[in-house]
């Protein structure tokens, strides 16, 4: 029996009717028994597949040493990703939260705590999370209606036109907030150049540029970050980080991060021992089974086929992190759920674009098979 969400739960979400109860690698199991092929992974989140031996292993391990302590106390885990972060990327110190929203609320305070200026410049489309001050950064004036006031410090700009961008960036300006590629605003990747752009309007300014890699980091485009090119000040992570246990991160290079001090910001769960030891699984598992590689390759796969199957449609993406943009007569939801009647998993981006994000662990058989699918559905 299929349980939809009844009375106990608010209508935040319109669930489609199916319950899943197992999964491994890139494979769902239903309550029936019925196996779906996983290319949502989440909405990105499950970076290295379901249940993979190796983070059930480090996520068993350390629930059964010390599941938690306050942030007052150092923990192993959480002192080793910090430093494991550091080593990948080269720069970066860390503060952890539980989420995405979170990564970037703490990004948000710590840019105005550096720099004392309040604007911050974002972009129309972009998404970055449901809280008041991350609602209203998120580029949506739809989603912001029925929540008014929100925060009145974000201007927002075209995405990808730079020129837009350093007209808006100015002396009042502590901060712009972009994403590398619009994950939630229909699978839009930044223009070649743009990404630098806004570094550039930033030096002129004295701006930080804040890069959400919420959604974008982690390996899912084909690199630790898809915009690392930039330079940015700030970096936040979540989704996919610690492979499907909730964790959020908000990186910055040692002189912005001087400026938050004892009690500037603080979290009880978060860069909890459990998700941090599921997280640094995560990385081991990325770099020992050349997953970033992985990415490029299949996301590379996947992108071909998706043109050949449906070449009316316009497939984008970068690594793994793909949409097919619809005509506007076809919703998207009516080909998610055709696609889940037909054994696949996918999610909706924007207004009507179907996003494939399967985990960096995906075969090429298994990218052949999302495709056929697809093909189908779409035809
Ligand atoms: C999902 C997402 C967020 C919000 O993350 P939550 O964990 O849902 O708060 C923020 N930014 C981007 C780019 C995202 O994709």
């Amino acid at each position: 029996m299929t349980v939809v969400a009844g009375d106990a739960l608010m209508g935040t979400y319109r669930r489609f009717p199916v319950t899943f109860v197992r999964g491994e690698g890139t494979t769902l199991f239903d309550d029936a028994g019925r196996a779906y092929l996983d290319f949502a992974a989440g909405i990105a989140v499950a970076q290295i597949g379901h249940a993979h031996p190796r983070w059930v292993e480090a996520v068993s391990a350390q629930a059964g040493r010390l599941a938690h302590v306050s942030n007052l106390f150092s923990t192993e885990p959480q002192v080793a990703l910090a430093e494991r972060l550091r080593a990948l990327l080269g720069w970066s110190r860390a503060f952890f939260a539980n989420s995405g929203a979170e990564a970037n609320e703490a990004a948000l305070k710590l840019a105005r705590k550096a720099t004392g200026r309040t604007k911050v410049v974002a972009a129309a489309g972009g998404f970055h999370g449901r809280t008041f001050a991350t609602l209203a950064a998120t580029g949506n004036p739809e989603k912001h209606a029925p929540f008014a006031p929100l925060p009145d410090w974000f201007t927002h700009v075209p995405y990808g036109d730079g020129a837009a961008l350093a007209e808006a960036v100015d002396g009042d300006t502590g901060a712009v907030l972009l994403e590398p590629v619009l994950g939630e605003g229909g699978v839009v990747p930044a223009p070649p150049g743009y990404l630098e752009a806004a570094r550039e309007a930033c030096d002129d300014a004295g701006a930080l540029l804040v890069l959400d890699e919420v959604q974008t980091g982690v390996g899912r485009c084909g690199a630790w970050l898809a915009g690392a090119a930039a330079r940015p000040d700030i970096v936040t992570l979540a989704k996919g980080l610690a492979g499907g246990l909730p964790i959020g991160a908000c990186l910055a290079t040692d002189e912005v991060a001087a400026a938050f001090g004892p009690g500037d910001h603080a979290t009880t769960f978060g860069g909890g021992p459990i998700v941090c030891a599921a997280a640094l699984a995560v990385l081991d598992v990325i770099e020992d089974e050349d997953l970033l590689a992985n990415a490029r390759e299949q996301g590379a796969r996947l992108l071909g086929g998706l043109k050949k199957a449906a070449p009316a449609l316009e497939a984008r993406g970068v690594g793994l992190l793909v949409g097919v943009e619809l005509t506007p007569e076809v919703p998207a939801r009516q080909v998610v759920s055709a696609a889940l009647d037909r054994g696949l998993v996918v999610t909706e981006s924007g207004r009507n674009t179907v996003r494939l994000t399967p985990p960096l662990t995906v075969s090429a058989a298994e990218v052949d098979e999302c495709v056929s699918i697809l093909a189908e559905v779409l035809g």
